[in-house]
């Protein structure tokens, strides 16, 4: 037998993220906690229900019952677990709700999610701060564990061009409203959790150990699949390396500049600051999670909507309006905003009004060139 590979001091000082908080979560979480982990950041929007408790480690009956937050019912059993440990909770949504200032802090993000569009945000919020994030997805019984690295692969450039056309189809903003999708929620047991999560765990542990990746002690799966099969016990290794140079996904924001922008800055604000900052006449901001939405019309005759929402907020608040409820989407058009100038008609919005989340980078342009700003 070996020794153990992992440095205690670098488990408890690593900052780790771990998106998605449903079985496979649960694991990486426990795992993490046992482990000693010191420092967590949890996403995840959803709130626990009565059916995730039969492979849910962390969930209680009263958490189902009072439909707690995954992230805050997590939290407080892995706290349990171990005192030392500090948890930040994100209610919300990776496509969306993450800045990237904060993504840039973390080692190691952990994919716990189950479609493909979340990981493809998971993976273009990590290639833009440039750090490593494992991937794991589980069915019933088989499961699968990828590991992406900046400039090793990535997960956009595997799709493959079929899959990247869909992948542009789910984006917001593309001329039509979307309604909500609701995630595929596949079949799946604790056994498979359990060994998916806990080889996604050791893969992460590995990536704090570049030190023994380099000189061969330990062997990262990065460039590879780790393919489990349960019912005839199998597994397989399989290359996945694809990393296309005109991948524009995988792009890493740098150089990043610090700045005094912050959420709840308006519009007007942060205009001014940057026209100081950036010694320019003329600044915009691009929106490149999302896209903020005055106003939607119908297509054909009568009708005029003032949403004043980010655009992924959109389709509730249509659901919640009797007038506007249940219309198909190919007869309205809303008036979206995706670059936010001096003509921009609201300055007095915040920027987190418009859709940014706290801790975001904004891709500014001036009239000296391009700018990563990063936000406090
Ligand atoms: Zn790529």
């Amino acid at each position: 037998m070996t020794n153990n590979p992992f440095i205690q001091d670098r488990i408890a000082a690593a900052r780790l993220m771990v998106v998605g908080c449903g079985a496979l979560g649960n694991e990486v979480l426990k795992n993490l906690a046992l482990l000693g982990a010191e420092h967590l950041i949890l996403v995840d929007f959803d709130r626990v229900e009565v059916g995730n408790l039969s492979r849910s480690v962390l969930f209680t009956k009263e958490d189902a019952e009072s439909g707690r937050y995954k992230v805050d019912a997590a939290r407080d059993r892995l706290k349990g677990m171990n005192p030392a440990l500090e948890v930040q909770t994100i209610r919300g949504d990776i496509a969306y709700d993450v800045g990237l200032g904060l993504a840039r802090e973390m080692d190691v993000v952990i994919g716990c999610v189950d479609n493909r569009w979340a990981r493809y945000c998971i993976n273009r919020l990590c290639m833009r701060a440039g750090i490593p994030w494992v991937d794991g997805g589980i069915g019933t019984l088989e499961g699968t564990v990828r590991v992406f690295a900046p400039g090793e692969n990535c997960y956009a450039c595997n799709l493959g061009p079929e899959g990247l056309k869909d992948m542009a189809r789910r984006q917001p903003c593309s001329g039509v409203i979307r309604r909500e999708e609701e995630a595929g929620k596949a079949p799946t047991t604790p056994m498979i959790a359990s060994v998916i999560g806990a080889v996604q765990v050791q893969e992460a542990l590995k990536l704090l150990h570049p030190e023994a990746l380099a000189d061969g002690s330990l062997t990262s799966l990065c460039g590879k699949m780790f393919y489990y099969e349960g019912e005839r016990l199998s597994t397989r290794l399989v290359d996945f390396k694809a990393y296309d140079p005109d991948c524009p996904v995988h792009d890493c924001w740098e150089p990043v500049r610090p700045s005094s922008l912050h959420a709840a800055m308006s519009v007007a604000e942060a205009l001014a600051y940057l026209r100081t900052e950036l010694r320019s006449e003329q600044v915009s901001i691009a929106l490149t999670g999302d896209c903020f939405v005055d106003e939607v019309l119908r297509r054909e005759g009568e009708g005029r909507l003032e949403v004043m929402l980010p655009g992924r907020a959109v389709a509730a608040r249509l659901e919640q309006d009797p007038a506007w409820r249940g219309i198909p989407l190919s007869a309205l058009y809303q008036n979206e905003w995706r670059v936010i100038d001096g003509t921009f008609p609201y300055p007095g919005l915040t920027l987190s009004q418009l859709g940014i989340p706290e801790r975001d980078v904004l891709y500014v342009t001036a009239d000296t060139g391009d700018y990563y700003m990063e936000m406090q």
